[in-house]
């Protein structure tokens, strides 16, 4: 990104992001003290805040505004059979290549992805576009040994070694195990959940004669899923611990398809209600299917390192369902009192990972803004998120630490807190509080003044604009509630 240029630039590159990120509390290395641990994550004080303001807004979205969607909260352990059932310990598995002199292992689709990349940095698009053409028609076939051919025939080198030494390609299954019990004992293995989804499945029916569902009803769930992902890059894009919402909806066999468009359509019109530019969303469909699904599409956004996948939208048919009810031995049928008939319903999911969809607003929100020319060029840089996804909402500053104005806007402070997430800061010139409240994305700065004493007004500054206006103490929790609140979202998807 061109900082120097004039204009706005409101999408940075991927390492500016990151630095800002961690030097305004919002996404820390893990165990950093130590050096870190590869591709895990720690949120910090801001980015706690706003991952949680995405939580919260999926969460209302799908249990509180759909009226026939409710919401569980499964364990991450789950009996192991579940993942049998599921196919994920036989068929969890990616094509991966070691690179027999650096000893790296890579995912084909990731080493060959990557070297379309580069061609496509280099000026050439179309090699890029066919490589990666290629290696999809492999994959789809699960023909390894044309993708290692095509590693090879492409020169495709490993980053760190530099060479073309390749072992055949192979499958790796991505799941952690663990042991459940003392050690000293029998113990078993169990596997930490690599989604979210099958302790949906195995609820269905506690759920549907509990909350007395009827179908076409969902389910949702926010949790932690992990995948010990070989290559792990882009930052909190591919991490081994993250966090995924997911929405599994029961329908009718034979109507999944039209569900399915639907989904599809209010997903996507969520992510630009949220304040997504509608340019930097996609869909892309699946090439391959996975052994569950009769469609897939993925939600892409536009990342500074290209159209990525940010949530999946997938018609699951009854896979699930069946593949439970054949192993545990228990029915997973729903009586149909419309059509007088029992079936296993087909399934209709919705897949967002709560860390892609924060590095999307992050990144979407990242704006370094230049005016003005020569003497008096000016740079800002801030966060442009949509006020109801803010992680401070407002930010409260006495004009100087005197004369009563410290007492006046701790006063406004508690007029506010309770509704809302409120900073109060004192020190230094305002000026200077205005850049730090802008790094972290505050919409509003509220300026105490001697005026303020003698007619209850104060200032309020817009961060994207950085104009002011003077409005009455009695009138901010109404006017901030209205910028803030989620409601505006929801009246944008109407
Ligand atoms: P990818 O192809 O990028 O590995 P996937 O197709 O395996 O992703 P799904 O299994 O469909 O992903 O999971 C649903 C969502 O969970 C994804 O759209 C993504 O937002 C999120 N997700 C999956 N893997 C990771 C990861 N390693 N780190 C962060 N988020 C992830």
């Amino acid at each position: 990104m061109e900082t120097k240029q004039k204009g706005v630039t409101t999408e940075g590159k991927l390492k500016d992001i990151i630095s800002h990120a961690k030097e305004y509390g919002f996404v820390f290395p893990s165990s950093e003290i130590y050096d870190g641990l590869a591709a895990v994550y720690d949120y910090g004080p801001f980015g706690v805040e706003l991952k949680n303001n995405l939580k919260s807004l999926w969460w209302k979205t799908m249990t509180q505004v759909e009226e026939n969607i409710v919401g569980i909260d499964a364990a991450i352990f789950m009996q192991p059979l579940t993942w049998k059932a599921s196919g994920h310990v036989d068929g969890f598995n990616d094509p991966m290549i070691d690179n027999k002199d650096s000893q790296k292992r890579y995912r084909v689709d990731h080493l060959v992805e990557g070297h379309a990349a580069n061609l496509e940095e280099a000026g050439n698009k179309n090699a890029a576009d066919s490589l990666v053409e290629k290696m999809n028609a492999f994959l789809a076939k699960d023909d390894f040994t044309g993708l290692k051919e095509l590693i090879i025939s492409e020169k495709i080198s490993c980053p760190v070694s530099g060479t073309v030494n390749w072992s055949d390609i192979r499958q790796f299954n991505l799941m952690f195990s663990t042991k459940i019990g003392s050690v000293a004992e029998e113990a078993d293995v169990v596997y930490l959940r690599p989604e979210t989804a099958q302790g949906i499945f195995v609820n269905f029916l506690n759920v549907q004669k509990t909350g007395r569902m009827k179908i076409p009803f969902g389910i949702a769930q926010i949790g932690k899923a992990f995948r010990n992902e070989i290559v792990a890059r882009q930052f909190i894009f591919r991490m081994r611990e993250f966090e995924q919402m997911e929405m599994q909806f029961f329908v009718r066999p034979g109507t999944e398809l039209d569900w399915y468009q639907k989904w599809k359509d209010v997903r996507i019109k969520w992510h630009a209600a949220l304040g997504l530019s509608s340019e930097k969303l996609k869909f892309h469909n699946h090439d391959k299917l996975a052994h569950y699904a009769n469609a897939a599409v993925d939600i892409e956004y536009e990342f500074p390192f290209g159209f990525k996948e940010m949530e999946g939208i997938h018609s699951r048919t009854d896979f699930d369902l069946k593949a439970h009810q054949d192993l545990s031995g228990k029915k997973m049928q729903y009586f149909d009192s419309e059509i007088n008939q029992n079936y296993v319903p087909y399934v209709v999911e919705t897949s967002v990972g709560a860390d892609r969809l924060f590095l999307a607003h992050l990144c979407s929100a990242f704006t370094q803004e230049t005016t003005g020319e020569g003497e008096t060029l000016k740079e800002r840089t801030y966060l442009k998120f949509h006020p109801a996804i803010a992680p401070i909402k407002a930010a409260v500053f006495p004009l100087t630490k005197k004369d009563g104005l410290p007492e006046k806007a701790q006063e406004i402070v508690e007029l506010l807190k309770y509704d809302f997430n409120v900073a109060y800061e004192e020190k230094d010139s305002i000026g200077k509080r205005y850049t730090r409240q802008d790094l972290i994305g505050t919409p509003f700065c509220i300026a105490v003044d001697h005026q303020t004493l003698e007619d209850n007004t104060v200032t309020i500054r817009h961060r994207d604009t950085a104009t002011q206006e003077r409005i009455h103490i009695d009138d901010l929790n109404t006017r901030i509630g209205y910028e803030t609140s989620f409601r505006r979202i929801f009246e944008k998807l109407r």
